[in-house]
């Protein structure tokens, strides 16, 4: 058993109850529906930018490959940095990619 918000007083109420114990507020189906639907776009959107800094991340690091010249001071370390960040973004977007594999 878990508790919904009333949506007239703001007060929590179980999700058997029919109306609201403290302003009698109908407690509709709509609303039972939707404080079950709400946590699940709510980690969806968490997962979806978890993926859009992983490419931000991925992104930085192909651009530190591209821009530092393999020639110049610290060209070697700034590759390797850039190839460490693609390497993490991957990872962080297969992991935050997982979840969203599961649930189709
Ligand atoms: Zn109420």
């Amino acid at each position: 058993m878990s508790l919904i918000r009333c949506q007239r007083c703001d007060s929590q109420i179980s999700e058997e109850a029919e109306n609201c114990p403290k302003c009698g507020y109908p407690i509709s189906t709509m609303a039972k529906l939707k404080s079950k639907i709400q946590p699940i776009k709510q980690t969806k959107t968490i997962i979806g930018a978890q993926s859009v800094y992983a490419w931000l991340i991925i992104l930085i690091g192909f651009v530190l490959i591209v821009a530092v010249p393999y020639e110049s001071f610290g060209g070697i370390i700034g590759r390797a940095f850039g190839i460490a960040l693609i390497i993490i973004g991957l990872v962080w977007g297969f992991i935050v990619g997982l979840p969203k594999w599961w649930s189709q």
